[in-house]
């Protein structure tokens, strides 16, 4: 216990100096419209390589950002980060690319954030339908304070996701009053549609109510031909996962999705 008690202060301290000695990063997972093939928007995903520790995995680091307080200058580092892609991407492209960035509670609840969003989408200059920002169930309380950071974010422009849809333990009435553009339906669904009658049910009935309230749907998580037929056989419009693509590095995820839209279009 005291052993890991110390690595996390120790690991605490190296977070801390993380975005000045330039050791994060962005990777960007494609998502695919499953009509039509396209590529159009990705995830970004934080990665940290840290000179003593290595590659910390962000299901580590993000946990201990949020417990900090770290999260905030790291958020805001990723918000940036995100924006200036969006502006490349969509020049590079010749079309308009979307990319979506994970919020964490802390970072969801911060007063600031709105403000932090509007600048970095103006400093370059990119339509704000362009940015979507996936938000968990569980930073969604049902209050009003809640419902007007949502609002504040929605009147900016923005897409507004539900990332592991399903998983949280929300009531649906807040898909009913909260300004929601996207759910993104929970890997662990996904993992079993094969051999799991119920995951099966269930993601069926996510993609008809989002398909029914006017939502894009999502699915996460896709690793196998099979899911993918059955998502398309059930209307879902789009997928990420490893069978298309991993979380790819930007000089990579641009090779490979990017400059071939100018030269197709
Ligand atoms: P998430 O937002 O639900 O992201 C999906 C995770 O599933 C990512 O893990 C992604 O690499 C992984 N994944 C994608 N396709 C597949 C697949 O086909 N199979 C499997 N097994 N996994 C797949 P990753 O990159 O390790 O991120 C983990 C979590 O860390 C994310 O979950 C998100 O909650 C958080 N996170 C990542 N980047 C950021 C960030 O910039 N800010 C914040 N606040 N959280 C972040
Ligand atoms: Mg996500
Ligand atoms: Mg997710
Ligand atoms: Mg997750």
């Amino acid at each position: 216990m005291q052993s890991t008690g110390v690595n996390i202060i120790a690991l605490e301290a190296h977070l801390r100096k993380a975005i000045e000695r330039d050791e994060l990063e962005l990777y960007y997972q494609p998502q695919i419209n499953l009509l039509t093939n396209e590529i159009s928007s990705f995830e970004a995903l934080l990665r940290w390589n840290n000179s003593e520790f290595g590659f910390i995995s962000p299901a580590e680091f993000i946990p201990l950002a949020e417990d900090t307080g770290l999260i905030i200058p790291i958020g805001n580092w990723v918000i940036d980060g995100a924006c200036r892609q969006i502006k490349e991407w969509t020049e590079k492209a010749g079309k308009p690319i979307r990319i979506a960035i994970n919020i964490s509670p802390k970072q969801f609840m911060q007063l600031d954030l709105v403000r932090v969003i509007k600048s970095s989408m103006e400093k370059y200059n990119i339509e704000p339908s362009l940015l979507e920002i996936e938000i968990t169930e569980g930073a969604m309380q049902d209050t009003k304070e809640t419902i007007l950071i949502l609002k504040r974010l929605k009147d900016l422009g923005i897409k507004i996701s539900v990332d592991d849809f399903g998983t949280g333990y929300s009531s649906l009435s807040y898909l009913k009053q909260f300004p929601i553009d996207v759910l993104k339906i929970d890997q662990s669904f996904i993992r079993d549609i094969k051999y799991n009658g119920k995951d099966a049910a269930i993601i069926t009935t996510i993609i008809h109510l989002g398909n029914s309230l006017g939502m894009e749907v999502i699915a996460e998580g896709v690793e196998e031909q099979s899911q993918v037929d059955f998502l398309t056989n059930a209307d879902c419009e789009k997928a990420q996962g490893f069978f298309f693509a991993k979380p790819l590095r930007s000089q990579e995820a641009e090779e490979k999705f990017i400059l071939i839209l100018k030269t197709s279009s």
